[in-house]
């Protein structure tokens, strides 16, 4: 059994730990997490006004910078030990289908904090790509055989977003192959959990889907538009297995410069998602399918042999499990904006 080390095994309490895309979803718990473990110098960054970020977490230095200009970056990375750089202008399916510039954009965050992280002599850099950096050929039939490491290669990745993560991915692979940086690359299957975006335009499949089965119970309107014709399959990790995930991945040195699946493999179609979430609600809908939306890839799932081989650990969270805490976390946000309170969407 592999002895995998965190950031507890490895680091002063006193390490300044830097965390970009705080603003964010991930990025925002991965700070909680780290300082719910007493890591006590968190510098949170996110090109956001803080008014706007998802999470605000306290004891922590949050700096709004945009992290596409480059003296920000070297701002931010000024005495890190350790870089998790997670800013990047992503959504899900609706964003990176239309707005393939902005995602394209984000190389330039990367190709500017790794520089910076290497002038600040940080110790270690994660970069969190995606799924969307394998091959689409791949991923044309729901029944699709798992992903592995290897097919990113030969390369045909998502428009836009997919092609600036494959990119990012061979700089972080050559400042580790050329000076030394030690550089840590998890390739994240679709992350879903409380504190996510789930409206607005950038939401994901799981949080769109419970806000439409809310909003329908709501309104007493038993109907329920789906993108797509449902078939489509994925895997979604619950966000705690994708913070413990890149905590193992960033402190394990057979993994420097590799990109590696961090992901469920449990696999389920949109129509399955939908059943389970209409069981959570308890409520049956009728479901319009919309069939010129944007909708993906046919199927995607994580192949997980590498991630068990090397920490003996893979993300095992069940569907549901996630998806319960997801929905009521959802439903309290949803009852809150009505009720006009302040939420994150
Ligand atoms: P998110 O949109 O909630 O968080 C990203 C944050 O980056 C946002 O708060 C945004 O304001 C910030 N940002 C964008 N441009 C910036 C800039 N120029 N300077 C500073 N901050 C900037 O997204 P997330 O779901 O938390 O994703 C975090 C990372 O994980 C991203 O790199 C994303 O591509 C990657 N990822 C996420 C998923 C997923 O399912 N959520 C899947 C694969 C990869």
């Amino acid at each position: 059994m592999p002895e995998n080390r965190r950031a507890v095994d490895v680091l002063n309490k006193d390490d300044l730990i830097l965390i970009t895309g705080a603003g964010g979803f991930i990025a925002g718990s991965l700070t909680r997490y780290f300082r719910d473990q007493g890591f006590t110098r968190i510098r949170a960054v996110d090109k956001k006004p803080l008014g706007e970020w998802y999470q605000r977490i306290e004891g922590v230095e949050s700096l709004s910078m945009d992290l596409s200009e480059r003296d920000n970056c070297y701002r931010a990375a000024e005495g890190a030990v350790e870089v998790y750089n997670l800013a990047a202008d992503m959504g899900g399916m609706g964003f990176i289908e239309n707005f393939r510039v902005e995602c394209l954009r984000s190389i330039l965050i990367n190709t500017h904090m790794l520089e910076a992280a290497y002038q600040a002599g940080a110790g270690r850099y994660l970069f969190s790509s995606s799924a969307c950096a394998y091959n689409i050929q791949l991923q044309q039939d729901p029944k699709v055989r798992a992903l592995k490491e290897t097919d990113a290669y030969p390369a045909f990745p998502e428009r836009g977003y997919g092609w600036e993560k494959l990119v990012s991915e061979i700089f972080c692979q050559e400042y580790w192959a050329e000076r030394g940086l030690k550089t840590f690359i998890p390739r994240f299957h679709n992350v879903f959990g409380p504190h996510g975006t789930w409206d607005g335009g950038r939401e994901k499949a799981p949080a769109a889907l419970c806000r439409k089965v809310i909003a329908a119970k709501d309104a007493g309107e038993h109907r329920i538009e789906i993108w797509g014709d449902g078939s489509q399959t994925r895997s979604f990790m619950y966000i705690d297995d994708c913070l413990m995930g890149m905590d193992q991945i960033m402190h394990c040195d057979d993994l420097l410069a590799t990109p590696i699946n961090l992901g469920s493999s449990e696999l389920i179609s949109i129509n399955d998602l939908v059943s389970m979430i209409e069981k959570i609600a308890g409520v049956e809908l009728e479901r319009r399918y919309k069939l010129d939306a944007p909708r993906g890839v046919a199927g995607r799932n994580s192949d997980n042999t590498m991630i068990k081989r090397i920490l003996g650990w893979e993300p095992s969270i069940p569907l549901e499990v996630g998806m319960e805490s997801t929905y009521a976390w959802i439903e309290s946000q949803y009852q809150d904006r009505k009720a006009g309170k302040k939420t994150i969407s």
